[in-house]
């Protein structure tokens, strides 16, 4: 197996840390995380789904909100879980004294569940290897291992099959120390087919039936953002909440009016200048001048987030209350956009690059990706600020 030094890696980041304290100057790009907003949003699924408890998903730095920040901010919300993807995310919440139980989303591999045991994260289970070997973990350690059995109903990514069901509770009844607290499953393509997704709930009820004759589950579990709004599953008590908490739904509903801009990224006007006409603008020259051309330089590019995929999409970010097209290809720390329209324009002016006045959904549009690959993209250099 591969070692890494962990000592190093922790010594190093918190050296960054400490820079970044030290630094008088304000941040370059900066991404505004409004707290208020996230609480709301999750209201507004409480309000759809009142007999459902809540699982907010925060893996990948809470989807570019920052892991803890977000943790933070709905800790004392009435939760259930945090849905996360890895132990070292599940381990910051620890450290963080974050008291809503971590939930780990996908398989664990054998490397990792000797820790995960001793924390008591919630995991799920695929296959009977993972049980045995979870129920020998619990028997090393004396601790009850709580595990929610995931069903494959038509995602294909992990879970058993509907054929293996009949059966495994008497199974795993046999493992002292798996503590069987929740049964679950994945849709595949809730936004855009809705009978397949039909057939998957259907699988989930016959799941939830087969396994319910031997035991009650306290958690169950099936619909994402993409299906709170939109789907009933009868026998489900329980939702995992991602895009929908950062206010995208990607279904339409009567309840997406309610959803509020969570994330703003900033930045700011770090040179004007005035280029003549048939000027080349960034590399390539994709983009030429077709009159005197009054282009601001923006401190924030493709390594902050700002996908390099928007270069030449029509693009615009918001500066004084206008909206300016982005020209030429986005660089990786900068990007040039035009401000010849602008009355008033000055070096260190605000720019809101994604925002309530640049939708994330028409970044992700312009873009030709998906929503949530927007928000993962912001890096580590952004600092992220709560309000
Ligand atoms: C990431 C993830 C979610 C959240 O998905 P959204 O569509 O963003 O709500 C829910 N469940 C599982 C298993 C996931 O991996």
């Amino acid at each position: 197996m591969i070692c890494y030094d962990y000592k190093i890696l922790e010594a190093r980041t918190r050296e960054t840390k400490v820079l970044h304290m030290q630094l008088q100057s304000p941040p370059r790009a900066w991404a505004e995380i409004s707290t208020d907003a996230l609480r709301h949003n999750l209201n507004v699924v409480r309000k759809a789904k009142p007999t459902h408890k809540l699982m907010p998903i925060i893996k990948a730095e809470a989807y570019g909100h920052g892991l803890e920040g977000v943790a933070r901010a709905l800790d004392n919300e009435g939760i259930e879980f945090f849905g996360v993807a890895t132990p070292a995310e599940a381990l910051r919440l620890k450290v963080a004294g974050i008291k809503t139980r971590p939930f780990l989303l996908g398989p664990c591999y054998p490397g990792e569940r000797e820790e995960v045991v001793q924390n008591g994260w919630r995991i799920s289970i695929s296959s009977m290897e993972e049980a045995q070997h979870y129920e020998s973990l619990g028997a090393l350690y004396n601790k009850q291992v709580p595990v929610h059995i995931c069903v494959d109903t038509g995602m294909g990514r992990s879970g058993f099959l509907p054929t293996e069901l009949p059966g495994m509770m008497a199974t795993l009844h046999e493992m002292k120390h798996l503590n069987c607290e929740g049964v679950f499953s994945h849709l595949s393509a809730a936004a855009e087919d809705i009978s397949f997704t039909h057939q998957q709930i259907g699988g989930f009820e016959d799941a939830v039936t087969e396994l319910g004759q031997h035991h009650d589950f306290e958690y169950k579990h099936l619909c994402s953002s993409a299906a709170v709004f939109n789907y009933k599953v009868p026998s489900s008590n329980m939702v995992r909440l991602g895009r929908i908490l950062y206010g995208f739904s990607p279904m339409p509903s009567p309840f997406n009016s309610q959803l509020q801009t969570t994330l703003t990224l900033y930045s700011r006007v770090m040179l004007i200048r005035t280029l003549p006409k048939n000027h080349g603008v960034s590399y390539n020259h994709c983009y030429i001048t077709r009159n005197l051309t009054k282009v601001a330089t923006i401190g924030i590019g493709y390594a902050d987030g700002y996908l390099q995929y928007l270069s030449n999409q029509d693009a615009k970010v918001f500066i004084n209350g206008q909206y300016c097209p982005v020209l030429g290809r986005i660089t990786m720390d900068q990007v040039m956009v035009d401000v010849t329209h602008l009355d008033e324009v000055q070096t260190g002016d605000l720019v809101e690059l994604m925002g309530p006045n640049v939708a994330w959904a028409e970044i992700t549009r312009q873009a030709n990706t998906i929503p949530s690959n927007v928000l993962t993209s912001i890096t580590a250099r952004v600092p992220r600020i709560y309000v």
